[in-house]
């Protein structure tokens, strides 16, 4: 088959952002390619979670009964206990959704979900093992990219290049736009021990002396964040693994008669958070959305959310724009200024999280409290719904604006 030249709008990633955002503009009879460079979407656990926003918008779509067909477990409580006996839920239960609960499913069945019906319009590509290397200029703007794949190099031409690259993209680094890094305290190990089937479908805050982990659901597993100090990975690896184990257990005890199961090191990965947002998203001819924008810390588990609700409005603003051929800087400006407050307010909370609860935690002697901010917040009608309305929906909820002109 002939490699493909040109296009409207080129996009550099197949994660929820460029997924989603591919989708929207093909149905919008956008001719669009997306270039993802791995053959297939399975990969290391990014979190699974599918929130009642992204719900909503697959509702509007047609397509959320279908989806919801597909296996997954429904989360609508986190579940925060101290080994000191106290215990805290955040309910999901009030969120004002037609879903209000979390489905979790691995985030590769939702990518091939999106992808699916995305093929379904004549105006979407996916080019699989597809690397972007560079972007493409012409008379001072991004004109495309440059890939590469199994037979070689190839320019790709593009009214509007977006990068939805993910957290380390290339495209941002070749568009060298203004970043502002923060510096989280925390790191996480990644690791999966055994669920069994009678175990509570949620998701577990567990807080020991000093220690800290996360268990989220994942069928006949649980993955594991286990929270370290910034930097503090080799200082615990250098303990041994049964230190760790140890650790694992005195925070979650029911873990007790599976910790075992971490065999080596190698079954522990770790995640250095790293938090940052780019001032300006954007350039003549390129976009930045999802993590290529604003890098999000793990903590609440929103980064998926966001990724999608700046795909939303992406392609709210740019379906007309590119259809007609008037896309311009303003409408890029347009993007980010729809959805930057949101990130900005998302982040500052997870800083708040982060550096007040999260880092005072593992510095801990002995088993801690449950901060009374955190219990205060939560005891007060309306006050309470805040945090997991946050978490739910996000802080903007954009609903799809731009058209089906491309029917499947
Ligand atoms: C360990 C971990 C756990 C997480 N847990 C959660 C969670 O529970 N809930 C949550 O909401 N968020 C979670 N996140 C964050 C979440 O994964 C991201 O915020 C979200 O995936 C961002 O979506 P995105 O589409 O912007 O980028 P990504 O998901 O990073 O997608 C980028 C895509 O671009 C591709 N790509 C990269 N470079 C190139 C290139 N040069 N050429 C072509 N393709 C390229 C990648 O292969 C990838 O498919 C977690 C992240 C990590 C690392």
């Amino acid at each position: 088959m002939p490699v493909q030249t040109a296009t409207t709008c080129s996009i550099a990633g197949c994660g929820p952002a460029g997924a989603v955002l591919g989708f929207l503009l093909a149905r919008a009879g956008i001719d669009v390619v997306v270039l993802e460079k791995h053959n297939d979407f399975l990969r290391d656990f990014r979190g699974d979670t599918i929130h009642p926003s992204t719900l909503e918008l697959l509702d509007q779509l047609g397509l959320v009964d279908e989806f919801l067909k597909l296996p997954h477990s429904k989360v609508s409580a986190v579940q925060v206990q101290t080994t000191s006996g106290q215990a805290l839920r955040i309910s999901l239960e009030r969120v004002p959704s037609k879903f209000p609960f979390i489905a979790f499913m691995p985030q590769w069945d939702f990518l091939e979900f999106m992808t699916t019906h995305a093929r379904r319009f004549p105006s979407f590509t996916l080019l699989r093992n597809a690397e972007v290397i560079d972007l493409l200029h012409q008379d001072g703007r991004v004109s495309g990219v440059r890939y590469r794949d199994e037979s070689g190099e190839h320019d790709l031409a593009a009214t509007l290049t977006v990068g939805a690259d993910g957290r380390t993209a290339r495209t941002r680094e070749a568009a060298n736009l203004p970043r502002l890094e923060t510096s989280p305290p925390i790191d996480v190990f990644w690791f999966r021990l055994p669920r069994r089937a009678d175990e509570v479908a949620a998701v577990f805050g567990r807080i020991g002396a000093g220690v800290l982990l996360v268990m989220l659901d994942r069928n006949d597993y649980w993955q594991v964040a286990f929270v370290i100090p910034k930097g503090g990975g080799e200082a615990i690896r250098s303990r041994g693994l049964d230190a760790f184990r140890r650790d694992v257990v005195a925070a979650a005890p029911e873990l007790a008669d599976r910790v075992e199961q971490i065999r080596s090191w190698d079954d522990v990965k770790l995640l250095t958070v790293r938090v940052d947002r780019l001032t300006q998203w954007y350039k003549p001819g390129y976009l930045a959305i999802g993590d290529a924008a604003h890098a999000m810390s793990p903590v609440g588990g929103v980064g998926i959310n966001l990724a999608i609700q700046d795909a939303v409005a992406a392609a709210n603003v740019l379906w007309k724009p590119l259809s007609d051929g008037s896309v311009a800087v303003d409408h890029l400006a347009e993007v980010q200024r729809r959805r930057e407050r949101a990130v900005r307010i998302i982040q500052a909370m997870q800083t708040f999280v982060q550096t007040r609860l999260l880092a005072p935690a593992l510095r801990a002697q002995r088993a801690p409290s449950i901060p009374w901010i955190v219990r205060v917040i939560l005891s007060i009608p309306v006050v309470r719904d805040i945090p997991p309305r946050m978490i739910a929906l996000g802080i903007d909820r954009p609903h799809i604006e731009s058209p089906a002109r491309n029917r499947a």
